[in-house]
């Protein structure tokens, strides 16, 4: 069943309000740029549930606070409830009070967009639907592929053809039809939309489809809850089409609706330098139905997106929130691959090492100052795009030794390897 407590469609940029009956996926009369939210009764959740009573450990523990509610169309595969990381050693290089990384990258098929793919397929078992599609730039495709293969629902997925192979590779596994689309996301974003309408496929893309923003926002939920229900200052996201960042102040709202926590963070999104267009919309105060198209280059494929289809809420999330967007160079994105590593063990995917360097850029400006918390949402696994691994240690390399003790011990000497006490 819909969740009892959810209540009408609003357009995050005109403010109408539709029925739940009445619209499938944007707002008719503001069109693409209009993305819905799904609005709840929270005088009446309020008195219902409690942060207490929440059980299963995964994203479904916040099924009260979700469009579909009931068990039975929740795909099985386990998703959510992903581990929050302390930094220490980080946190203090950089003089912030705490840093936390919302290991998402522990998800099923490796990235956050598991969260947002399980809602739509819980959405389409409710609808009975056969086909879901999507547009991609690899992971919200992995996420969907894995999920429906999950339960059974054929996904067809278009995808730019330079997507990286593993990423490809990935959805072929998972028994997904993949159409290879010469030319940018953007592109291959437009058929999905004329594909889902022409042949009636339940269209999964990212923004369009408000459950994506529904099941984006558990990761802000548990960041609360596994900070016993308070936010950090500030939370740092990667961002492409701005519908993780949306999904986020989604989450932070409906917490903050229900006096689960007492404030909502400062919201921070970072985009690649070539791959800019919500920076630069925020700089120059431009409205999200006013933004031109922009430039998809960056080696973070994940976040390349020339007209982010989320803007109006990604936008808002900022403003809303007194954040900021900042914009890195892939030059940065590469360096924060190893930087984050080294120092949590955290292995991320370019488009998500991106928030790291997106957080000493803001460090940078001022707009985090020290003596701050800080989260940052990792949003993919480093093992989705090996190439741009071994790009980020180019220059580095393993120390060729031969077979003898001798070798060994020379090139211990010589690099000076510290050694032990007996133990
Ligand atoms: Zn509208």
């Amino acid at each position: 069943m819909t969740n009892p407590f959810l209540t009408h469609y609003q357009c995050a940029l005109c403010n109408r309000v539709y029925a739940l009956d009445a619209v499938t996926y944007t707002c008719p009369i503001c069109g693409a740029v209009g993305t819905l939210d799904m609005c709840y009764d929270y005088a009446a959740l309020r008195r219902a549930v409690r942060p207490d009573q929440l059980s299963a450990l995964s994203m479904w523990r916040y099924a009260p606070l979700l469009p579909v509610s009931e068990p039975a169309y929740f795909p099985p595969l386990h998703v959510g409830w992903t581990p929050l990381i302390a930094a220490p050693r980080l946190a203090k290089s950089l003089g912030l009070r705490a840093l936390w990384l919302k290991d998402d990258s522990r998800n099923p098929t490796g990235s956050l967009k598991d969260r947002a793919s399980a809602m739509v397929v819980a959405r389409a078992q409710q609808l009975d639907v056969k086909v879901i599609t999507t547009a991609s730039t690899g992971n919200a495709a992995a996420a969907l592929a894995g999920m429906c293969a999950s339960v059974g629902i054929k996904a067809v997925i278009f995808v730019p053809a330079k997507a990286p192979p593993a990423k490809i590779a990935q959805l072929l596994v998972y028994g997904a039809t993949v159409l290879l689309v010469d030319g940018t996301y953007d592109d291959a974003y437009a058929l999905s939309v004329q594909a889902s309408a022409t042949y009636n496929w339940y269209c999964r893309n990212t923004g369009m489809n408000p459950y994506t923003t529904e099941g984006k926002k558990t990761a802000a939920f548990e960041l609360c809850e596994q900070l016993a229900w308070r936010a950090p200052d500030v939370l740092i996201v990667s961002v492409g089409d701005g519908n993780i960042l949306a999904g986020q102040h989604k989450g932070f709202h409906d917490l903050h609706q229900l006096g689960w926590i007492d404030r909502v963070p400062r919201l921070i999104g970072v985009q690649a330098a070539g791959s800019d267009n919500l920076v630069r919309a925020w700089e120059s105060g431009l409205a999200a139905d006013a933004m031109p198209r922009g430039g998809t280059e960056t080696l973070a494929d994940s976040i390349s997106a020339g007209l982010p289809s989320d803007r109006a809420k990604a936008l808002r999330a900022v403003r809303q929130t007194n954040g900021a967007f900042v914009r890195v160079s892939d030059a940065e994105i590469l360096a924060a691959i190893p930087a984050l590593a080294r120092g949590s063990g955290i292995f991320a995917e370019p488009a998500c090492a991106a928030a790291y360097a997106g957080l000493l850029k803001a460090l940078e400006c001022g707009i985090v100052r020290e003596g701050e918390s800080v989260a940052l949402l990792i949003t993919g696994s480093g093992l989705k795009d090996i190439g741009s691994a071994m790009q980020s240690v180019a220059g580095e390399g393993g120390y060729t030794i031969g077979r003898d003790p001798e070798s060994m011990h020379e090139a211990v000497a010589r690099l000076g390897l510290p050694i032990g006490a007996p133990f």
